[in-house]
């Protein structure tokens, strides 16, 4: 069922031996729900609605997945332009979710939501509707050409640093508690708003 929590050992199993050891994200059987956490961000407002709407459109999308379970999202944050600055403010948020999805299905399902809101390319780094990022997915290191987790921003921003600490004050990425990274304690650009 959905709503048990991942265990690996669970999906190894007792008595299926070191030759049916199974790795994360190789071969991994779907039973075994990951925790993971996904990062929701935009600026513009299309046909579809505000960059606000896009957020809570995409958080529904992960409640009505059969995909996912125990979903959490954090408020809804502000933040001013990283990067390319002349654009307006960002809305942000970041949801904590079980999946049964592997890796790279759960960036499909993240770049689905991307499309659904009508997501167009104009400029790196520039204004998007929703961007919907991968940050952690359990405790795995990720290296592919489509997926690098950790997420490589998520320890220098804080609009998604902040939020993913709402979510669970005492995380941790490679034995390094996110708490402690000077980032989280800066609100420089970052407002936190009501309700997402
Ligand atoms: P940044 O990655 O610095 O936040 P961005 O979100 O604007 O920048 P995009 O244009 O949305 O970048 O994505 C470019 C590519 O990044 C995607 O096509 C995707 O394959 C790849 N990518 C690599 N790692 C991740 C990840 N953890 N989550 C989402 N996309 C990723
Ligand atoms: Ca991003
Ligand atoms: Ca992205």
């Amino acid at each position: 069922s959905l709503s048990r929590s991942g265990d690996e050992g669970r999906a190894t199993g007792t008595g299926t031996g070191k030759t049916h050891s199974q790795t994360r994200g190789q071969n991994r059987r779907s039973s075994a729900m990951i925790t993971c956490y996904i990062g929701l961000g935009g600026n513009i407002a299309n046909a579809l609605g505000t960059p606000r709407q896009h957020i809570a459109n995409a958080i529904a999308a992960f409640y009505a997945s059969p995909h996912f379970a125990n979903v959490t999202a954090s408020s809804l944050y502000q933040s001013k332009a990283f990067g390319v600055t002349d654009q307006p403010d960002f809305s942000n948020a970041v949801v904590k979710v079980d999946t049964d999805l592997a890796p790279l299905a759960l960036l499909d399902f993240c770049q689905s939501l991307e499309s659904a809101a009508k997501r167009t390319r104009l400029r790196h780094w520039g204004e998007r509707s929703l961007d919907v990022d991968v940050l952690l997915y359990g405790d795995d290191t990720i290296n592919n050409a489509r997926l690098v987790v950790p997420h490589e921003g998520l320890f220098a921003r804080n609009f998604v640093l902040i939020p993913m600490l709402e979510l669970d004050p005492t995380l941790m990425v490679n034995g390094q508690k996110l708490a402690d990274l000077p980032t989280s304690q800066q609100w420089q650009g970052l407002e936190k708003l009501t309700g997402v």
